[in-house]
């Protein structure tokens, strides 16, 4: 059995065309442009393309942004008192601040600085508070475990019941997906690095989420047939003959695993696309929150 492939590429795609959709409306009926800010701390390379390309993805669906950057050296209280400004601006209806950011910076607190009904990224330990308590509803979810949800609705696949395994624990991926997952109720396992018997309890697994950043660490026989495996795993591994010296792998061995699996997600051209698609998401949510609509 070949496994059916969840394309993250073309649902983001459809998903992109229905917020520019919306947007479009959003202006026409009530005058509003939904705008996100970004803050960006220092000079590093990998979220400098992070905020751009969330950036030019804002562009493409009439979503305003509000680009802000501070020195590496900036001061806790420089980043707040920006952030407390974007709280104010009522034409930002979204802040996101790029991690990383530099060490001296206490990340923790600045989170919780953002008002909540601005945390389109979900990170506000009251809307991630919601989100672990049973019949509360956070005002945003983190975009990629929302991402990875999506892709489970969009392809029909069935939540309710189903034996899901989550590997990995952190606060942006592991934790987040698997509350959202038993919010749906699938009885979830979550592994970590301290797991004994990861093969054994993958093969459980009805739904397998992969989110531990070792490439191609989950072998075909992990996966019991017919699993729908999400892959949110995005790992450099050298290879020569590529243009740029290497590529990029899942932490699912694909080809071993494709055999095997009923549905499973590619990488790249799977959860990468859908995180952004779900940052506008939340942006658009915001907007019309704003407006009193929903
Ligand atoms: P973290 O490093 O924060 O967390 C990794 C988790 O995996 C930890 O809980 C860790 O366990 C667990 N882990 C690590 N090694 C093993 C192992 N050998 N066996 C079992 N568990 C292990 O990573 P993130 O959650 O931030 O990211 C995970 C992956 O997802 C990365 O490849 C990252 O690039 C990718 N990613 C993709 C995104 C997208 O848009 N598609 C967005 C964000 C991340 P422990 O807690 O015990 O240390």
């Amino acid at each position: 059995m070949t496994a059916q492939l969840i394309d993250g590429d073309a649902t983001s795609k459809t998903i992109q065309q229905e917020i520019q959709d919306q947007v479009e409306q959003l202006r026409a009926d009530h005058g509003i442009v939904p705008g996100l800010a970004t803050v960006l701390v220092g000079e590093d390379p990998a979220s400098q393309f992070y905020v751009r390309s969330k950036q030019k993805r804002c562009a493409e669906v009439g979503i305003r942004s509000f680009g802000h950057k501070l020195d590496a050296d900036a001061t806790q209280e420089e980043v707040e008192g920006l952030v407390a400004e974007l709280n104010a601006n009522p034409e930002v209806h979204g802040i996101l601040v790029q991690l990383p950011m530099p060490r001296h910076i206490d990340e923790e607190s600045v989170l919780a600085k953002i008002s909540l009904g601005k945390d389109v990224d979900g990170f506000h330990p009251v809307n991630i508070g919601r989100l672990a308590m049973k019949g509360r509803e956070p005002m945003f979810v983190p975009c990629t475990p929302a991402g990875c949800i999506e892709l489970l609705d969009r392809y029909g696949v069935e939540i309710g019941g189903k034996e899901a395994v989550v590997l990995g624990r952190s606060n942006i991926v592991g934790l987040p997906v698997a509350m959202l997952l038993l919010h749906r109720n699938a009885t979830i396992t979550i592994c970590h690095s301290r797991t004994a018997d990861l093969p054994a309890t993958c093969r459980r697994a009805d739904i397998l989420i992969a989110a531990v950043g070792r490439p191609e660490m989950v072998k075909g026989s992990w996966i019991k047939p017919g699993a729908v495996v999400i892959d949110v795993g995005i790992n450099r591994v050298d290879d020569p003959s590529a243009k740029r010296g290497y590529r990029l792998v899942g932490d699912v061995a694909f080809e071993e695993a494709r055999e095997i699996a009923g549905y499973i997600t590619p990488v790249p051209g799977g959860v990468g696309p859908m995180t952004i698609a779900m940052l506008l998401n939340n942006t658009l949510t915001s907007a019309k929150r704003a407006a009193g609509l929903i």
